[in-house]
């Protein structure tokens, strides 16, 4: 392709992103394709000849689109927020139109240098200390991942790196809550810990990771003959945005010399509000951390920020070449492929850059709030209607209710309910929410935090739930007919 094409090719496609954030609210949040839809309009064979991009452009709105669950939708309440702002596309346009490996320093100075600037400006904005260092990964299953890694090595005092798992010492314990996202247990697995060797610690009311339950099964593991290696402490679980007691998980780590790794993946975000820091008081006190900026913060994926608080334990178990080491070590240059699993990086850096000074803290403090009052307001709806339940205390952003028609007693049939209300809700195209389990219990999960979303998208949620359950009990014959 030549420079003139791609330049007018280019500028169609930022105008078609432009036209496409300015629609978005007609359409319909979920997609409606069914399985193989989107793939029955393809041909089966690839393209001999080229010069034929336009067809794929054309194609975007009519073959693409359809098929597109729109997440930037400002009543989009499933999941997590992943935003994607405008400035972090046009970063991601560079970071593609440069196309570097920032693998080491060399391969692009700039690459590792703004990322340290990023990542230390993303330190202080969320009030870690600077005993701190931030890396950039890809998500927060890979940070993690090379958590739990860290932690096996040092535990281990790096046998397991050089012997794998055929040392023959006992085996090495993984804790987290029951409530702990679904990655932490893929990661145990993958660390060579074993699914045996990964304990669910019970959760309170709140369902916040009870310390002693914690301290119990450290002891009883540690009487087994066990090795307790690693504690993985949430900040905002995925279920219910709940508070793991960080400080006191801290104390029981510090006391059986245990890793402490916090999960703050969705939470981080929240904490460039100082007022909230509170809900993950003694961070300090962690070995290691992640955030991912790509869910609420605005960037848009992936952009998963890992914090350590001593690199060269990373770099040791993470280098690959001994000279690189002792380079890091120095502290002169940083070869960021020894901080994490990948050798390959791209510079994603750009995104922070352009989104922080475009959005400023500012900008993003008050987004926050605004989106945490919103959630309050919903859950004060919920508190405050009849036949509406709200599962769990709401810190942040998630609300976790559902309704229970009158004269319903058992959960199969509350649960066959709040699926219905889920269904409609979700097929009516207006807003998009997720039905999940808690503890036994059918719950739906409204998640706040698209950049466009406002008081008026919740209110029309409400009302949408309203709605839906009042089809769905005519529906449903009670005890009173
Ligand atoms: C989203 C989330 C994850 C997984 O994040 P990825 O970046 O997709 O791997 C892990 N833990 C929590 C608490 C999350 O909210």
């Amino acid at each position: 392709m030549d420079s003139d094409t791609f330049r007018k090719l280019g500028h169609e496609l930022v105008d078609w992103i432009a036209d496409y954030r300015d629609r978005i609210e007609s359409l319909p949040v979920m997609s409606r394709v069914r399985p193989g839809e989107i793939r029955a309009r393809f041909p089966s064979t690839p393209p001999a000849g080229g010069g034929r991009l336009r067809e794929a452009i054309d194609a975007l709105d009519a073959v693409v689109l359809p098929g597109i669950t729109h997440w930037t939708h400002p009543s989009f309440f499933a999941y997590f927020p992943s935003n994607a702002s405008r400035a972090s596309i046009l970063a991601d346009l560079v970071c593609a139109g440069l196309g570097v490996q920032g693998m080491s320093w060399q391969t692009s100075p700039a690459a590792t240098e703004v990322e340290e600037v990023v990542m230390d400006w993303l330190r202080q904005m969320v009030g870690l200390p600077d005993t701190f260092t931030g890396v950039i990964q890809d998500t927060a299953s890979t940070s993690t991942l090379t958590a739990l890694l860290c932690a096996r090595e040092r535990s281990s005092n790096f046998s397991q790196n050089r012997e794998g798992l055929q040392g023959g010492e006992p085996p090495l314990v993984v804790y987290a809550s029951d409530q702990v996202h679904s990655s932490i247990e893929k990661d145990a697995l993958l660390a060579g810990f074993g699914k045996k060797h990964l304990r669910f610690i019970a959760t309170d009311r709140a369902h916040a990771m009870r310390i002693d339950a914690l301290a119990e099964a450290i002891e009883a593991d540690r009487s087994a003959g066990l090795r307790p290696c690693v504690v993985v402490a949430t900040t905002g679980t995925t279920g219910t945005t709940a508070l793991d007691p960080v400080a006191g998980i801290a104390g029981v780590a510090r006391r059986h010399g245990l890793w402490l790794h916090l999960d703050a993946a969705l939470a981080g975000t929240a904490m460039v509000e100082p007022e909230y820091r509170w809900m993950w008081r003694g961070v300090e006190e962690a070995d290691s951390l992640v955030f991912n900026p790509h869910k609420w913060m605005g960037p848009g994926f992936d952009l998963s920020a890992y914090f350590v608080r001593d690199p060269q334990h990373l770099v040791r178990v993470m280098s690959t070449n001994p000279s690189y080491l002792r380079t890091a070590q120095d502290g002169e240059v940083r070869n960021l492929r020894d901080w994490g699993i990948p050798l390959g990086r791209r510079f994603r850096a750009l995104k922070l850059w352009f989104h922080l000074l475009d959005e400023g803290v500012d900008g993003m403090r008050a987004r926050v709030r605004r989106d945490v009052e919103n959630a309050h307001w919903l859950a004060d709806r919920v508190d405050e209607t009849p036949g509406w339940e709200r599962l769990a205390p709401v810190p942040l952003q998630t609300v976790t209710l559902r309704h229970v028609p009158q004269g319903a007693s058992d959960e199969a049939r509350v649960a066959e309910h709040n699926l219905a209300i889920a269904r409609r809700v979700n097929e009516g195209g207006r807003a998009y929410l997720t039905p999940s389990v808690l503890k036994g219990q059918q719950t739906l999960r409204v998640s706040i935090g698209a950049e466009g979303t406002e008081r008026r998208h919740v209110e029309a949620l409400w009302r949408e739930l309203l709605e839906a359950a009042r089809a769905e009990s005519g529906g449903t014959p009670g005890p009173e007919r």
